[in-house]
Parts: C-alpha cells; sequence; structure tokens
C-alpha cells in the first residue's frame, strides 16, 4: 500500500467471544485494526494465552505490528447474585452489604466491601446509572443503607459506580495484581487502568510493573469524576490516557463528555502523549452490519479534534459484525483525514518547549517545504516519533528503531508506521531503500528524516536531511 494511504488515526478493537479465532483476529488486523485489547473483566488465562499466539501470529503473516493491551478490570464494583429481579421505588430505603443472602435477609449483596469506602451523602448508582440513591448511612457491622432517587428495577451482577467515593490510592484490585502478575509472564505491551483517580494511582501501577522486569507502558482510563479534576497530573505520570466514554458518562454526565474527550485530546498533544477515545463508537454494528449517521459522525469529530486512536469494543468483541466494524472504521477515519485538518483544542505546543520540539518542528516544517512524501524518523523509546506525531503532520511517519516492543508501542500513535531494524549508522537509509522496494515509497519520493550521532541513544536526535530518492 503507498504510503500516502495510511490512516494516520489508528483503531483499536476489543476481542471477545464474537472474535475468539485466529481467522477473525487475522480479519480484523487485515481490516485496519493498530491495537487489540484483551478485556481482563471476562476471560480465562488460558484464554488470554492462545489469543496472545493468534494476535503475534497474524501480526507476522501480515507485516504490521500491533500493540497488544491488556485492560485491568479496577475497582468495577458489582451487586451479588440474587433471584429474578428486584423492583425498586422512588425515595425507596435500600438495604446493602457485602456478600448478603437478599432472600434470607432482604439485604441486596455487593461483590465487593465497599462499607470501608463509602460515607453518608455520596451517591451510588446501580444497574450502569439505572438507578440513582444516595447513601443516608453506614454502619460499623458493613451494612449501609441508602434512599432510591427515581425507581427501576435491579439484575444480579449489574454495575455500580461510586462518582463521590475517594478509594484513597488503592484502586487495584487483588484481582489486578493476580492479572499484572499474569501480564508480565506475556507478550503485552500495555496495560490499561481502568477507574484512575488520581496521578500516584498510575505511578503505582508503573512501580508494580517495574519490579515485575514488565516493559508494558501504563494506559490512564478516565472514567471517573475525581479522574477528570486530577487529569493534569494523571497526563504527568501516565504513557497514553483513554477516554473510557462508557463509565466516565455515568460518573459525570453524559453531556459532558464531548466537551472532556475533546479537552483531553487536546490535552495529549500538549503532553505528547498518545490518546484514545472509546466506547459506543460504532454500537449499533454489534446487531447490523450499517452504522448509524450518529456514529459516523462520532469517528469522524474524534479524528477531528485529534485522537490518537478510534476504539471498539462490544462491537468486535461480542457482536455479529466484527470484521465489518473495523472496515466501516477505517473508511470513515480516511475519508475525514483526507478532507479535514486536525482541529486540536489546543495548539499542541508545550509550556516548555525544549530542543526536542524546536527539531520537531523544523522536520515538519521541512517536509511541508520539500513536499515529502514521509519523515523518517530514527527512535530508540519512540520519543521522537511521538514529539513528532503530536504536531499532527500530514506527513505519514516512518518509524525505525531497534527495539521490538516500541514498534508495538508505536502502533497506536498517530500517523506513525513503526519498522524493526538493528541498530546501525545508515538503518534509515537501509529501511527507506527497502520500502522503494517494497512498493511503500517510490522513485522520486522525498523524504526528511530525523537521525541521531549516536543511534541507539535515547535523546540525541540531531540530525535532519533531505533526501530524493
Ligand atoms: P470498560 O471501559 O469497557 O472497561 O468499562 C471503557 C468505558 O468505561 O467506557
Ligand atoms: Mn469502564
Amino acid at each position: 500500500m503507498p504510503i500516502h494511504q495510511f490512516k494516520r488515526t489508528k483503531i483499536i478493537a476489543t476481542i471477545g467471544p464474537a472474535s475468539n479465532s485466529y481467522e477473525t483476529i487475522l480479519g480484523i488486523i487485515k481490516a485496519g485494526a493498530n491495537g487489540i485489547r484483551l478485556n481482563f473483566s471476562h476471560g480465562t488465562y488460558e484464554e488470554r494465552i492462545q489469543q496472545i499466539k493468534w494476535i503475534r501470529k497474524a501480526s507476522e503473516e501480515y507485516g504490521k505490528p500491533i500493540a497488544i493491551i491488556q485492560d485491568l478490570q479496577g475497582p468495577k464494583i458489582r451487586l451479588g447474585d440474587f433471584e429474578g429481579m428486584i423492583k425498586v421505588s422512588t425515595h425507596q430505603e435500600l438495604l446493602f452489604r457485602y456478600k448478603a443472602d437478599y432472600e434470607r435477609s432482604g439485604e441486596i449483596p455487593l461483590q465487593y466491601d465497599l462499607s470501608k469506602k463509602v460515607k453518608r451523602g455520596h451517591h451510588m448508582y446501580l444497574f450502569d446509572g439505572r438507578i440513582k440513591t444516595i447513601i443516608t448511612a453506614v454502619h460499623a457491622n458493613g451494612l449501609i443503607q441508602a434512599k432510591a432517587e427515581n425507581s427501576g428495577i435491579l439484575i444480579k451482577r449489574k454495575g455500580i459506580n461510586l462518582p463521590d467515593t475517594d478509594f484513597g490510592g488503592d484502586i487495584i484490585t487483588p484481582k489486578d495484581s493476580k492479572d499484572i502478575a499474569f501480564g508480565s509472564n506475556q507478550d503485552i505491551d500495555y496495560v490499561a487502568l481502568s477507574f484512575v483517580q488520581a496521578g500516584r494511582d498510575v505511578e503505582k501501577l508503573k512501580q508494580k510493573l517495574s519490579a515485575l522486569g514488565s516493559k508494558a507502558r501504563v494506559i490512564a482510563k478516565i472514567e471517573t469524576k475525581a479522574g477528570v479534576n486530577n487529569i493534569d497530573e494523571i497526563f504527568q505520570e501516565a504513557d497514553v490516557v483513554m477516554v473510557a466514554r462508557g463509565d466516565l458518562a455515568i460518573e459525570t454526565t453524559p453531556e459532558s463528555v464531548p466537551i472532556m474527550q475533546r479537552k483531553i485530546i487536546g490535552l495529549g498533544l500538549h503532553y505528547k502523549k498518545p490518546t484514545i477515545v472509546a466506547t459506543q463508537m460504532l454500537a449499533s454494528m454489534t446487531e447490523t452490519p450499517e452504522p448509524t449517521r450518529a456514529e459516523v459522525s462520532d469517528v469522524a469529530t474524534a479524528v477531528i479534534v485529534g485522537a490518537d486512536c478510534v476504539m471498539l469494543s462490544d462491537e468486535t468483541a461480542n457482536g455479529k459484525y466484527p470484521v465489518e466494524a473495523v472496515k466501516v472504521m477505517k473508511r470513515v477515519v480516511l475519508y475525514t483525514q483526507e478532507n479535514s485538518d486536525v482541529k486540536a483544542m489546543f495548539t499542541g505546543i508545550p509550556k516548555d518547549k525544549g530542543r526536542q520540539f524546536a527539531i520537531s518542528k523544523a522536520v515538519i516544517d521541512l517536509a511541508k517545504s520539500v513536499e515529502a512524501t514521509a519523515i523518517v524518523a530514527e527512535t530508540k523509546s519512540g520519543a521522537t516519533a511521538v514529539n513528532i506525531a503530536s504536531q499532527r503532520p500530514d506527513s505519514p511517519i516512518i518509524a525505525v528503531t531497534s527495539d521490538k516492543i516500541v514498534t508495538n508501542h508505536l502502533a497506536i500513535v498517530y500517523g506513525v508506521k513503526s519498522y524493526l531494524r538493528p541498530v546501525d549508522k545508515f538503518a534509515a537509509t537501509k529501511l527507506t531503500n527497502w520500502l522503494l522496494k517494497m512498493k511503500v515509497l517510490k522513485k522520486d519520493d522525498v523524504i526528511v528524516t530525523a537521525s541521531g550521532t549516536y543511534p541507539g541513544v535515547v535523546g540525541t536526535t540531531d540530525t535532519i536531511k533531505v533526501r530524493v530518492l
């Protein structure tokens, strides 16, 4: 495929029962997925090991790096088990207790002992926000009393959201810790942390990963009120930030999410950290082969405001049209990028501009004036490529790195095509010659390269060249 046809905004697809085979995973990757998300709220380790093997095989076979994302469940609190459904009326007083037996005591069971975390006056949203309650009392024996603000029904195991509750830095559950240890022995590239409330939550996960010898980077999922309030410190700690719109809409308000999405993407450019827009992007495609107009518009908007990635969840994990959903998303991305500039909420000019910013800007300006087909960046950690990408150039960025995991990390970065090559003074030239042979580039194409005097050393980019192939 000629380089100018690469999509700049990347696609992440979630694997689940609807896509749990080598053929479907290969189909999803061929259709345009750059990252695969494994949702650790479901599934067994055996399934994960198999899926990771399939993803790596498909990536190899199709010749494109794929970022594998381990998405941790986090403190997703759920109702426990009970028979049938519980009818709730407005102003009704409800009783909750960890592992209660509803049939015997009339107390609604919880899967997590909330009594240590919640306080009187906190909101507690049940069944994914369908029933809103306010906590009226928390007893020392673990009993929680709450008053319903509206009527409805409750079904066993449905999700609970606590928008006012501070977890005090304790958001990594025992299940998450087990999953992190498992993931550290697997070939994964990113770990996504759910329900992040503060920068220290991300820091804690990073410490755990480095203690386990994992090179996985961290994606902070913004889906709580505290996460929104602490967005700047979270950006400083995280490697990537996800707008997790499902829970975010419940914990804040649905109408605040589009603005927050724009702000987070803008901050991504400002902090030079990739961003992901997630949840319900093509939701109707779980059932029908065509998306709604509103969904197409949602994907296009994410592209226009400058997101690095758009993500599919249920569409590819549980839907009837997993491969088609990726194809539709790719079509929308390509059309939008060809017909609109990125219009981010911030300029992308960081407060602390620094030398790296100046070099990236010079590379982009030069590429524009010589009408370059591509920018070629030699990068050890991926930072040079991310720096250039965060100024959202029109030209594709070809990144050359000697570190396998970095090619995977860069798979979900805006505008970047990454290639693995050994450390070599001529790695960029050898790569572009090879791309010429592979017909990705063609004779007379102009490229601008950014490289360093000491290839393979982080932060030494100091040389810019123009080359005519
Ligand atoms: P989830 O996160 O799918 O893991 O809940 C995304 C979201 O809440 O939107
Ligand atoms: Mn969520």
